[in-house]
């Protein structure tokens, strides 16, 4: 018997659903309140320790029948120059008996397959509403949602995203996130192949591009950027232009023949937060991008928000009380999580100080050392 019957789970991101699909699992009734109407976003690599959560949560095989497989012989994370040539096959990625393949996934297409999962283990999902107020009491927390409905809760799980408004209300004081001083940029190319997949790095900033199945290119880069601002999709097409301009690479001189000023660009700027412990307070946990987000250079804030996930269910399944489930979650979570962070803020500074690339995938593969360790 798990320690808790119900939770409310504010947020239908990656780590909301895999949270409301893994507690749903070991016996808890879930409910997700999210405030999008529908799932929008890229692609995500979903690797190292990552892929054996998706398989917990029961949605690895679905998942892998729509993802491209990074392979070992993968290029996908090759380091190029501006020209094209291989400098290096990117940082190295431990083995260990039974690993399962990485993945690369449409987002919509991850968080569908997430969404399907849970409603069919009876996890209600409402769209476009949210917790409104709340009130905790010896017995469990009271909310009001936004269209006015009540309901009582033994637990509720933050997993609203690095703007966390649950994070806000826990933690007024606590820390807000933080500009990296660079700018991501990613677009969504429906294409035919195009060959020379990695990454490039040129005097403009570094750019990838790999390839999914559903005929798609996803093609991310990283531009410094000193102030953070708020581009317009002028200036990020433009942006974009620029920086595939700068490349003599074969591959990217035919991306930039195909970008135009309608291609289907997302630019933000990165941002990271990591919340000191404990992540609770009262009956009320964060999990995910809502305690602990990061720039994309390990590419595994998501994974962490997935093995969250899992964690969290497998304490609430086995420990005696709430207390004791999110002490154990946060001794298991908080120094691995914090590695993703910390490891991933270094390679950002790296970059905006010019370092040699090899240092950077010196950091990421010690890193992906401490990941290769079950969660
Ligand atoms: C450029 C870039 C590339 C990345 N690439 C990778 C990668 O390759 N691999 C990887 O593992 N990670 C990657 N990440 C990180 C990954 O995207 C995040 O760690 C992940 O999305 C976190 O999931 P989450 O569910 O915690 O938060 P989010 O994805 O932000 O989801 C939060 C959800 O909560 C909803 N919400 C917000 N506020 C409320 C509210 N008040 N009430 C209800 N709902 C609310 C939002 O609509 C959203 O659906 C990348 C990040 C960036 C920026």
């Amino acid at each position: 018997m798990p320690c808790v019957s119900t939770a409310l789970i504010i947020g239908g991101g990656i780590a909301g659903l895999s949270a409301a699909v893994a507690l749903a699992r070991v016996g808890v009734r879930c409910e997700v309140v999210e405030l999008a109407d529908s799932p929008a976003g890229a692609s995500i690599g979903l690797s190292g320790r990552v892929p054996e959560a998706l398989d917990e949560l029961g949605v690895y095989d679905a998942l892998y029948a729509v993802s491209t497989r990074f392979d070992a012989d993968t290029t996908a994370v090759s380091q190029r120059d501006s020209t094209g040539r291989i400098l290096s096959a990117g940082p190295q990625r431990p083995q260990w008996p039974g690993a399962k393949t990485a993945i690369g996934v449409h987002r919509p297409v991850l968080l569908q397959i997430l969404e399907d999962t849970a409603q069919e283990l009876g996890v209600k999902v409402f769209k476009g509403v949210t917790a409104d107020t709340s009130e905790e009491d010896d017995d469990g927390v009271a909310v009001t949602m936004t269209d006015g409905r009540q309901a009582r809760y033994d637990l509720v799980v933050g997993a609203d995203g690095i703007g966390s408004r649950t994070r806000a209300q826990l933690f007024p004081d606590g820390p807000k996130p933080t500009y990296a001083g660079q700018f991501s940029l990613r677009w969504m190319l429906p294409s035919a192949p195009v060959d020379g997949e990695g990454w490039y790095r040129g005097p403009v900033g570094r750019v990838g591009f790999y390839h999914l199945p559903q005929d798609l290119v996803y093609i991310p880069a990283v531009v410094d950027v000193p102030e953070r601002a708020r581009m317009s999709d002028q200036e990020v097409y433009s942006l974009f232009a620029r920086l595939l301009d700068s490349y003599t690479a074969p591959a990217m001189v035919e991306l930039r023949s195909r970008l135009t000023p309608d291609a289907d660009l997302i630019g933000r700027p990165f941002e990271w937060i990591l919340l000191p412990a404990p992540w609770h307070r009262g009956r009320t946990l964060l999990i995910g991008d809502a305690a602990h987000a990061t720039t994309a250079h390990m590419g595994m804030g998501g994974g962490m928000a997935i093995e969250d996930a899992v964690v969290l269910a497998q304490c609430i399944a086995a420990a005696p009380t709430l207390a004791a489930a999110f002490d154990a979650f946060m001794t298991r979570r908080f120094a691995r999580v914090s590695t993703v962070v910390e490891t991933s803020v270094a390679m950002s500074r790296l970059e905006l100080d010019d370092a040699p690339p090899a240092e950077n995938m010196a950091l990421a593969s010690a890193a992906f050392k401490i990941l290769g360790q079950p969660y």
